[in-house]
């Protein structure tokens, strides 16, 4: 039983959002208990039980912080002078350089009033066409895959429950055990009834660890490598042709294709052996539901769409969506990266995930606004492209970002880092002075998760309400505040009222009437009482949408789409120069660019440096000891990391985690201009990557550095 001052919310962090109560002990201090909700079922991991110190973290920012010059130092300022610089920027910025020389960076872990009221500012309150979000390069290509092969971008299609009766399940680039590990109790559960378990993954990670099967494919061959288990059950009549023939479109031409991917090919491209490939695609194809799901490592790659289309076509050949505990699904990473990407911070997006090139959908939208639908700007700039134009060069002169921390988490760091120095001006909302705030000419402090209401919407398409449990600190204030006080100082106050989540909550579920995402019959109270609500849900009699695919898809014709895709390289492959493939992906301890997890004193104990893994085999025959601190190199930048002996991962392959900044940044090596031509992802996934030792006093002044720090 909880005590009565406790409230009943949500993890901050990942897209599990995890039920956890949040109370106060007698001292004052804020402790977190794990909920017994559908998603968790009471479990949480290290990131959640220690969630509670990011309230009381003495680093907090507590006052709006100004650089008079740039290069000089950031000081305390007040509300109303922070507020009034940042509106005299963005005037002369824009009346200088036009409106879209003023852009906007979201986050996904905002929550859905926030997200919607962020886009409603751009559209409005700078009358920007540039405006979108670090989702960009999390979940776009499963998305815009997704909508392309079903018509609709739900993560996961299914509830969580079902992952346990799936018969047998293929995860393809993820690593939940270490990423989100309450859910590991549904594929326990499926191991218990006996059902396969695979996973394809360069590296053994522990989530491979436990799994029948464990394709260990090179970097990028993804596509190669679900084309091939296709060929096999082409080849050996596991297609479900019922199911084929009433629900898809497009089989034939991806039949034609697979042909050509014969097991040995396969082997030969991705490194798996073919004797495993053809046990996968019949445990897959001879069981009686199969789930296939997607994570960033198919997905954050130049190919990501292609990638994902690729296992899509084999979960609709195997009839995988249309039976009960059975489909594709994506493994959404960010809090709210599923909401956030329905309500109109993406650049080419309006709320419920209408187009804004549509002019239909601008209209129903500009009704809501109360603003004329010519008014509204086009497409703006993708996360990428638009972080590309930062400068003078490229014409965006200003950046107003909120939850996001781009200098650790977008590639090419070093790049950025000198683009950002260049803007006239950099604003930052955070409730640290992370490494972007660190940048910024003005910094906003604001409410952190539990100090305010919200709702997020999870991986499973559940919208649940994250509850608040305590005000702010004194000093600070919430993005929906700032929003509308920095609106009226640019004369849209009227459409920023300054409304409570609830009532914000209210006009987006108007603004999303009608669309994909619908939310219209959602309400604070049917989220409490029912344990959230999974859109669509378009009316408050409608019970919500749990599995969409079971009878229908969301294409015109209500089928599913087959799509004719190959194997494509990636953009940079191990050559003489730099001899390893480079990946990047998270530990247990950290979430995401580690601007909240390495101020909780048990994670940093827990993983307090960046790292990267390599195999022993590799590592000496560059005299690289275990545990010595080591240049790794790309073609973008050299970053200093400690080498860490690893069995699991191919000799051919360097792994480093993205969670911390300075020398240390994973993402000083990856490309910001190696783009899925159609989401717009980055491939972080994949390039080219040298390792070198470095000279021992530099070493030892680095690894002491870290360990004192
Ligand atoms: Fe749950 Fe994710 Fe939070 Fe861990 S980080 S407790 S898995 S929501």
């Amino acid at each position: 039983m909880s005590s009565p001052a406790a409230t009943e919310t949500h993890c901050p962090y990942c897209a599990l959002q995890c039920g956890m109560t949040l109370s106060q002990d007698i001292d004052g201090r804020w402790a977190v208990a794990g909920r017994d909700f559908p998603t968790n079922k009471g479990g949480l991991c290290r990131k959640g039980w220690t969630a509670a110190a990011l309230l009381d973290a003495p680093d907090r920012l507590t006052t709006p912080l100004v650089r008079d010059v740039k290069g000089g130092a950031l000081r305390p300022a007040g509300w109303d002078e922070a507020l009034d610089r940042i509106a005299a920027g963005i005037r002369a910025i824009q009346a200088a350089h036009g409106r879209d020389a003023m852009a906007v960076f979201g986050g996904g872990g905002l929550t859905n009033e926030k997200a919607y009221l962020l886009g409603k500012f751009a559209r409005i309150a700078l009358g920007t066409a540039n405006i979108d979000y670090n989702g960009r390069f999390c979940m776009a290509s499963a998305a815009a895959a997704g909508i392309r092969a079903f018509g609709i971008d739900r993560g996961l299609p299914f509830p969580l429950e079902d992952i346990a009766g799936a018969g047998a399940i293929l995860i393809v680039g993820g690593n939940p055990a270490e990423t989100m590990p309450p859910i590991m109790q549904y594929f326990d559960e499926q191991r218990r009834r006996g059902g396969h378990f695979i996973v394809a993954d360069p590296r053994r990670t522990p989530t491979a660890d436990q799994a029948d099967l464990h394709l260990q494919l090179a970097p990028g061959t993804d596509a190669a490598l679900a084309i091939g288990l296709l060929h096999v059950v082409v080849r050996d009549n596991l297609v479900d042709r019922d199911f084929v023939a009433r629900r898809t479109t497009g089989f034939e031409e991806v039949r034609r294709i697979a042909m050509a991917y014969w097991p040995d090919r396969v082997e030969r491209i991705t490194g798996v052996p073919a004797a495993l490939i053809e046990r996968a695609a019949h445990m897959l194809g001879e069981a009686a539901s199969a789930m296939l799901l997607s994570a960033r490592g198919p997905e954050q790659q130049r190919h990501g769409v292609d990638n994902t289309l690729a296992l899509i076509n084999l979960a609709l050949a195997i009839g995988a969506p249309g039976r009960p505990h059975g489909g594709w699904g994506c493994l959404t990473g960010q809090g709210n990266g599923q909401g956030g990407r329905e309500h109109g911070q993406k650049a080419d997006q309006l709320p419920g995930y209408r187009k804004i090139d549509n002019p239909k959908h601008r209209a129903e939208i500009a009704a809501i606004w109360g603003v004329a639908p010519d008014s509204l700007p086009g497409p703006g700039l993708s996360a990428s492209e638009l972080l590309g134009a930062l400068g003078p060069e490229g014409g965006v002169r200003g950046l107003f970002v909120m939850a996001s921390n781009i200098l650790v988490s977008a590639p090419d760091t070093d790049r950025l880092r000198g683009a950002v120095d260049t803007l006239d001006l950099l604003v930052v909302a955070d409730a640290f002075l992370s490494e972007t705030a660190a940048a910024a000419d003005i910094v906003l402090p604001v409410a952190q998760w539990a100090e305010e209401d919200g709702t997020m919407t999870n991986l499973e398409g559940r919208v649940i309400r994250r509850a608040k449990a305590k005000d702010p600190p004194p000093g600070v204030s919430t993005d929906g505040a700032i929003l509308s006080a920095l609106a009226g100082r640019l004369g849209a106050g009227a459409h920023f009222p300054g409304e409570t989540a609830e009532q914000t909550f209210a006009e987006l579920r108007r603004a999303s009437a009608g669309g994909v995402a619908d939310y219209a019959g959602i309400s604070f109270a049917r989220i409490a009482a029912e344990d959230g609500v999974f859109w669509p849900c378009p009316t408050a009699e409608h019970p919500g949408t749990q599995r969409p695919f079971l009878e229908t898809f969301a294409t015109d014709d209500g089928r599913a789409r087959f799509h004719a895709v190959r194997h494509g390289e990636p953009a940079e492959l191990p050559d003489e120069a730099y001899p390893f493939y480079l990946t990047t992906g998270r530990v247990l301890a950290h979430y995401q660019s580690g601007a909240q997890s390495r101020r909780v004193p048990e994670l940093h104990a827990a993983q307090p440096e960046p790292f990267v893994e390599i195999h022993p085999e590799a590592a000496r025959t560059l005299a690289i000891v275990d545990a010595e601190i080591v240049r790794v190199s790309t073609r973008r930048g050299t970053a200093e990391l400690r080498a860490r002996y690893s069995h699991a991962i191919r000799m051919d392959t360097l792994f480093v985690p993205f969670h911390w900044g300075g020398r240390g940044n994973a993402n000083i090596l990856t490309s910001n201009s190696a783009l899925d031509p159609v989401s717009r992802i980055p491939e972080f996934k994949i390039c080219a990557a040298q390792l070198t030792k470095m000279a021992a006093a530099d070493a030892s002044d680095i690894s002491r550095e870290r360990t004192t720090a």
